[in-house]
Parts: structure tokens; C-alpha cells; sequence
């Protein structure tokens, strides 16, 4: 356990195994990498860098959907949450089921949040607190995403050249939250096929009313070869970070054109590092300009940073007049598991 942060009335908090705030009520810890014996433990959604395989003595908090997601994942976060005084959550806009947590109805902890609405995603709302712990994926001023609807209209005008030229396309994003978000808004397409995994994950949004499109997963059989041969379709596979057998079998094999779906799109390096031969800067995650607005909406009076640019989004925030400060060190897991992946 490292660097104890006094808030106020017997409240603390403290890093270690996640974040772990202490109440004189109860101790919870926040999206702990591996089971925890606070009391309770807070699981802010199913991405596979925040789930753990609980041991039965601290009680899971996590909405209904982050438990049935994480279950398609192999991991069993127990029944569904009581009320707990002193605890609430919001939709924190990421990834279905994701939520934050405010704790006392004084702490604020964003886990990975999205204030813009998406799809059948609502983006994260104002929540009022004294200390924010908020994440600072992309808190370097230069990560300013594009508006939605634009970004819809580049996809389909590229995804109707390559039709025009009688190319299939791949789309590529995180398994979970990104692969759905395409699913919806490409479903015009046709043929749309999927991976497996991302089969999966489609299905287990179905099963929770996201109303998907069921697609036809991509198979190796000759049958299934021979008919996808005959025009142009799109496939929407999980991303694989820059150079991938995928990438090169869909080129090599079907002539297909590649584009890629993440923040870190924005960064030149990172478009070059890769294979696809498109990348489009579409975010499960607050742009700078999305960060700098939520915190001066919760209106805190201390601020927290982790994950990602922490110390750069803290100094920033300092220089607004802001008390805050990075709360993880800047080669966090996490940082390093989704860095140029989600
Ligand atoms: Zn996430």
C-alpha cells in the first residue's frame, strides 16, 4: 500500500491493490487488479484490466451488466448489489454497464468515462463532489476528437469506396465496447460478419435489450470461403495493436482494406506504426477538452488523476487553479495493458 491521502471525517485514500478508500463505516476498494479484503470492491466495468476473481471476503459492487459481461468473460462477480448507504453509481458512459462511484457524497471515482452520448451509449453526467479521482487517458491537450456524426460520415463514405472497388473492409476495434458501437453504426452494410469473440459480446449485449443486429460469424470452412468470395463485406474483428497475422491474412487473402477505430488515432506515430491502412480517432474514452469540462462541472476541491497523462492533466488543472495531482504513477498496468488499444 503506498501514499495515504487524508479527505476529511475519518475518510482516506490509498493505492496498493487498485484504490482503496476507507470510511469510518466501511472500506471499498477501486477496480482492485486482484481479490481484495476491503469490504466491499468496486468493479467499474468488463474491460479484462479492471475484472478480478473475487474471493468471497469483500462483497462486488458493479452494475448488472458489468456482472453478466464479465461472466461471458469466464469471471463470476457473484448476485446482483443491495443499497448500500453511502454508495452510488452512475452510468460513467465507457462501455455498457460501466459506472462511477460516489462514495460519502464526497468521492468521485470516474473509472474509464465518456461524456458523449454514442449509439445506445449516454455519455457520463455531472456529478457533484469534494474529491475527484477521475482518469486521464488522453489529458494531453492535443487529444480533441472529432464529433460523432462526422466521424459516422467518414467511415461510410469510406466504406462505400471501398464497395465501389469491390474491396471488403475490415473494421477493428476493442472486442468489447468499440466492436459494439461499430455493430450499430455500420449495420446498413451488407454483408457484416463478425469475429468470434466479438460474436460473443454482441450476443451478450442482445441478451441485455441492446438492439443489435445478430451478424453471421466469420468462418474458415470452404462454404463459407466460397460465398464471401463472390463481393464485398465488411468484417468487424478485434484490434491487434500494429503488424498481425489478421491484417495480413485479410490483405494478402481477400485484397481487404483495413481501418482501425481508437483515440490514440490522433497521433501521426501511432498511424504510421500501423498496418491498417486506415484509423479513425473514435474513443470509448474523454477527449482533453471532455476531462477539462467534467472536472470544472463537479466543481471539486481536490482532483486526483490516474491512469494515462496523469501528471501532464494534473499540472493543467494546476495552472486552472485546481489542487490536484496525479494519484498513480505514470507507468501504471493500466497505462501499459490499453496504451494504443482502446
Ligand atoms: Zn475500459
Amino acid at each position: 500500500m503506498t501514499r495515504l491521502k487524508l479527505v476529511e471525517d475519518g475518510i482516506s485514500i490509498s493505492q496498493g491493490n487498485g484504490i482503496t478508500v476507507t470510511t469510518p463505516s466501511f472500506s471499498i476498494s477501486l477496480d482492485p487488479r486482484s481479490a481484495s479484503d476491503c469490504d466491499y470492491s468496486f468493479v467499474s466495468h468488463a474491460h479484462i484490466d479492471h475484472v478480478h476473481l473475487p474471493n468471497g471476503k469483500s462483497k462486488v459492487i458493479a452494475s448488472k451488466e458489468t456482472k453478466e459481461l464479465a461472466k461471458v468473460r469466464g469471471y463470476d462477480l457473484g448476485k446482483s448489489n443491495h443499497e448500500i448507504s453511502g454508495i452510488e453509481l452512475y452510468d460513467s458512459g465507457h462501455i455498457l454497464g460501466s459506472r462511477a462511484i460516489l462514495i460519502k457524497d464526497r468521492v468521485l471515482y470516474t473509472g474509464d468515462l465518456s461524456t458523449r452520448d454514442r449509439a445506445f451509449l449516454k455519455g457520463c453526467g455531472i456529478v457533484k463532489c469534494e474529491t475527484l479521482i477521475i482518469e486521464s487517458t488522453y489529458g494531453r491537450g492535443h487529444y480533441v476528437f472529432p464529433e460523432t456524426g462526422n466521424l459516422i460520415s467518414q467511415v461510410n463514405k469510406f466504406i462505400s469506396e471501398c464497395f465501389d472497388n469491390c474491396r471488403p473492409v475490415v473494421l477493428t476495434g476493442y472486442p468489447l465496447g468499440k466492436a459494439q458501437l461499430l455493430s450499430y453504426l455500420f449495420d446498413i452494410w451488407e454483408p457484416i460478419y463478425v469475429y468470434d469473440s466479438i460474436h460473443r459480446m454482441n450476443n451478450g449485449h442482445i441478451k441485455l435489450g441492446v438492439e443489435l443486429k445478430e451478424f453471421e460469424p466469420f468462418r474458415s470452412t470452404k462454404e463459407f470461403q466460397e460465398k464471401i468470395g463472390r463481393g464485398p463485406w465488411v468484417l468487424i474483428a478485434p484490434s491487434s495493436g500494429g503488424k498481425s497475422n489478421l491484417v495480413k491474412t485479410m490483405k494478402e487473402r481477400y485484397n481487404a482494406v483495413i481501418a482501425t477505430f481508437t483515440g490514440w488515432a490522433i497521433d501521426s506515430r501511432y498511424r504510421n506504426s500501423l498496418s491498417s491502412d486506415k484509423a479513425f480517432p473514435m474513443s470509448d474514452h474523454c477527449d482533453f477538452q471532455e476531462l477539462v469540462t467534467f472536472v470544472k462541472g463537479c466543481d471539486p476541491s481536490k482532483v486526483y488523476t490516474v491512469h494515462g497523462f496523469s501528471d501532464e492533466f494534473a499540472a493543467y488543472l494546476r495552472r486552472l487553479g485546481y489542487d490536484a495531482e496525479p494519484l498513480g504513477a505514470a507507468t501504471d498496468p493500466q497505462f501499459k495493458l490499453t496504451n494504443f488499444a482502446t
